[in-house]
């Protein structure tokens, strides 16, 4: 899938690859917005053609559960914004996760995680991969990477910034040490989009992404994604996504390219409020600490300000009365809805410990920072006075 051609001295601009990337009208009716095509399985004519198709000595769909067109785009968009060769479409950003780790890893390999990690995420690595002989060793500092890794891992995971402390890693120090030992990097980059980091760009292999966060951007679809080189993504898609079936639908994979086309304006606007709102928060008497890597004093501040062009529109707070405080003020707020995700044009707030990281085992919770008092907004499009009328009233009704 191709886009129009671009003659000047410098590569698009990421609200331009957002538009235009991986897509062109469509060949057979000219339609701009590319189709839903919603078949199931795609003739292939006849006995000979159906035997190169499946061997792949030609191109072309066959079941829409391998491939679909409408996925396609979007697949080809994501790997345009990412710099990847190839993209897979999922489900959800769960099914990209695990589909993408069990194509990768076998029984006897192992797995390295930096940081904290989204609950769900946490699920299938402490859990699911160790009940298939998969081990994972969970450092919390880049410092300690090189001595966790053994003769055994194939994977280094991080997320950055991290659900829901906004932990940061340095993604091209992770690649330099794990590439050292012999393994891949995959690195989950919902939170700071392409339009703030290009992992891919830093040395990471393989990029994956909850396509329901701020891709969609609307909080009416949900999908997944993983981008990095044509080998990988072959794989992904066949020892992953075809085997497990976790595809995305035409439907969801319309509704992630609309959302696509506005992503770096929302992220940039999201990203520009949640600044204002947390340097505004940051000392607030009720709030003991307030997570954002875009505040100087944040320990992960000077290499986010490094890999990332803004500081993305998540942050967390610390509520000093622990979680009868993050109870008052989340039922005190009345423009900022009270509900899980992230990356909707409507602000969001929720109490991790009792929704995203509920199912997360509580010493792992609280070493990851994930506190009876932490709350976490994640700031939409609305306008920020507005928005820090509703905090600031909330507050006082702690
Ligand atoms: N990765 C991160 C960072 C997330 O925050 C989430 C969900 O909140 C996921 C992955 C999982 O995505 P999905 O809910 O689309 O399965």
């Amino acid at each position: 899938m191709s886009m129009k051609k671009h003659d000047a001295h410098r590569p698009f601009h990421v609200r331009t690859l957002a538009v235009h990337g991986g897509q062109t009208p469509d060949e057979a009716t000219g339609a701009i917005a590319p189709p839903i095509v919603t078949t199931s399985s795609y003739s292939y004519g006849d006995f000979d053609n159906g035997v190169d198709r499946f061997t792949g000595e030609k191109p072309g769909f066959l079941y829409s559960r391998f491939a679909n067109p409408t996925v396609a785009v979007f697949e080809a968009k994501m790997a345009a914004l990412e710099g990847g060769e190839a993209a897979v479409g999922f489900a959800s950003g769960m099914a990209a996760i695990s589909s993408t780790l069990l194509a990768l890893l076998s029984a006897g390999d192992d797995i390295v995680t930096v940081g904290t990690l989204y609950g769900g995420t946490q699920g299938v690595i402490g859990s699911l991969l160790p009940r298939l002989g998969i081990q994972s060793n969970q450092v919390s500092r880049i410092e300690d990477l090189a001595a966790a890794m053994t003769p055994c891992t194939q994977v280094v995971y991080v997320e950055t910034p991290a659900n829901p402390v906004l932990g940061i890693v340095d993604l091209a120090e992770t690649a330099r040490i794990a590439h050292e030992f012999g393994a891949i990097v995959v690195a989950d980059n919902t939170f700071a989009t392409p339009c703030l980091t290009q992992p891919l760009a830093l040395g990471v292999d393989i990029v994956v992404h909850s396509a329901t966060k701020f891709i969609s951007g609307h909080g009416d679809a949900t999908g997944g994604i993983a981008v990095g080189t044509a080998d990988a993504m072959r794989k992904v898609r066949q020892a992953g996504m075809m085997q497990l079936g976790s595809c995305l639908s035409p439907h969801d994979a319309s509704m992630l390219i609309r959302g696509l086309k506005t992503m770096p304006l929302r992220v940039e606007a999201s990203s520009a409020s949640a600044q204002r709102i947390a340097e505004f928060l940051d000392g607030h008497d009720a709030i003991s600490a307030v997570h954002y890597p875009g505040l100087p004093g944040h320990p992960g501040h000077d290499v986010a300000a490094r890999q990332m062009s803004a500081f993305g529109g998540i942050l967390s707070l610390e509520m000093k009365g622990g979680r009868s405080a993050a109870r008052s003020f989340l039922d005190a707020l009345t423009l900022v809805t009270q509900a899980v995700s992230v990356g909707d044009t409507d602000s969001l707030a929720c109490h991790p410990a009792t929704t995203t990281h509920s199912a997360v085992p509580t010493d792992i919770r609280k070493k990851s920072g994930v506190t009876d008092g932490l709350v976490r907004l994640s700031v939409g499009i609305e306008f920020a006075d507005d928005l820090l009328d509703d905090i600031q009233q909330a507050l006082t009704q702690i």
